[in-house]
């Protein structure tokens, strides 16, 4: 059996990010940009005022007070978007408002709270530094300037950035396109009244909402029948998909038909890995699209979703780095398991002065999800010891992206 870290380096090596496409700026927002992203004009491209107020020569008003006030006649307004229809020369102000483009002759701007309006002047009443809430052309950025690097990952301030670069679109790497096929006849859908035998399907909507946490798109969500014909008709419906997901079925249970559709239309890489939970996880391929088929239970669906899917989606999203941080922790309480496999529990970490402390959730079981509910880590008890002592360190990783 492959151990945690020969399987997902299997899988990462066979995976590359996704072609880049160009997409409005807007639908770029948690994608990783695939160009860089350089200003043509200045950033702001003319020198502008920070202020309501007035656009004076400096030298006027370096000295005003309450005591000895300045007076300046004034010039006709300038607005923020409107036309520079006047030059200011010593002993004149123009009223400007935020972000109106300064006009010729004045470097300073006094703001309208140390004015006061007399007719067809002005008095200033406080002293001002020359050149004093004036952003200059290009303080932001100058022309050409690298604002947002290749491989950064877009956020409302990258997609901000852009629109002030002048951008509409950018290039980047596209969601994968993801297939997400619950299986179970025992299954039925939340709404529905359940039967004497049944239970509701959660994974179909677990995976999904952790596929769009990843950045992936869930392109295609259905349920199977434990039968062949069902199985082979919900594979059809992911035709178009990158990746394919599977919940169930791939156990050694007479109905787990997964592995056979894969390996009747592509081929399967390996079956199980000497982890807990999620054992009988299965990576492969099935016509061009990767596939990974997640054991049934709904932890062991979601931690191996963390643990191999997550890493590959965002390989193909483009992430230099595709796993999340690993962090050490010290245990608050003693941790114990069967040796053999890595053991990823469920677990909460919590931020203290002396650094981060975790403890179980609680009880384990693989079909608990109330475990995946309150944790917001997995800790990872190593394949050979029995037991770690309270206060010993751990490696966790954080759920919360
Ligand atoms: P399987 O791997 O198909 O044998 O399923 C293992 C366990 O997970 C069984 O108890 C199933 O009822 C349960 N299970 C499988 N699929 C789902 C699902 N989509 N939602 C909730 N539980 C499931
Ligand atoms: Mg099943």
């Amino acid at each position: 059996m492959l151990s945690y870290d020969e399987a997902i380096a299997r899988i990462l090596s066979q995976i590359s990010p996704s072609t880049p496409i160009s997409l409005p700026i807007l639908e770029s927002l948690g994608l990783i940009l695939a160009e860089n992203i350089h200003t043509h004009s200045p950033l702001p491209p003319f020198d502008n005022s920070a202020m309501d107020g007035y656009a004076v020569v400096g030298a006027d008003v370096a000295s005003a007070s309450m005591g000895e006030p300045v007076a300046l006649t004034l010039l006709g307004t300038i607005a923020a978007g409107g036309d520079i229809a006047v030059r200011v020369t010593p002993g004149y102000a123009a009223p400007i408002m935020t972000g109106a483009p300064m006009p010729p002759g004045a470097d300073t701007v006094v703001p309208v709270e140390d004015t006061k309006r007399m007719g067809d002047g002005v008095w200033v009443l406080e002293a001002a530094t020359p050149g004093q809430f004036v952003r200059k052309a290009g303080e932001d950025a100058p022309a050409g300037t690298l604002v947002v690097e290749n491989g950064s990952a877009v956020r409302p301030a990258e997609v901000g950035m852009f629109a002030a670069a002048g951008r509409q679109s950018v290039l980047a790497h596209r969601r994968p396109r993801v297939g997400v096929i619950s299986t179970g006849d025992e299954l039925a859908e939340p709404g529905a009244d359940l039967g004497p035998a049944q239970i509701y399907n959660s994974n179909s909507y677990a995976i999904a909402a952790q596929v769009m946490e990843a950045g992936g798109d869930v392109a295609v969500r259905v349920h199977a029948r434990d039968t062949l014909e069902d199985l082979r008709a919900a594979f059809d419906a992911c035709v178009d998909c990158d990746v394919i997901l599977t919940t169930g079925g791939v156990s050694v249970g007479e109905f787990d038909f997964v592995k056979a559709v894969i390996e009747e239309r592509g081929s399967v890489d390996f079956w199980r890995v000497a982890i807990r939970p999620g054992k009988p996880f299965v990576f492969g391929q099935c016509g061009g699209a990767l596939l990974f088929g997640l054991p049934g239970n709904p932890v062991s669906a979601m931690v191996t979703f963390e643990l191999f899917v997550r890493p590959a989606l965002r390989r193909l999203l483009g992430a230099a780095n595709p796993m999340r941080p690993m962090e050490t922790a010290l245990l608050t309480e003693e941790v114990s398991h069967d040796p053999g496999r890595r053991d990823f529990q469920r677990a909460v970490v919590t931020e203290g002065a002396a650094g981060l402390r975790v403890r179980p959730t609680g009880r384990q079981g693989s079909g608990m999800l109330r475990s995946m509910v309150l944790a917001n880590a997995l800790m990872i008890v190593p394949e050979d010891v029995p037991s770690l002592a309270a206060g010993e360190p751990i490696s966790v990783i954080r759920l919360s992206s």
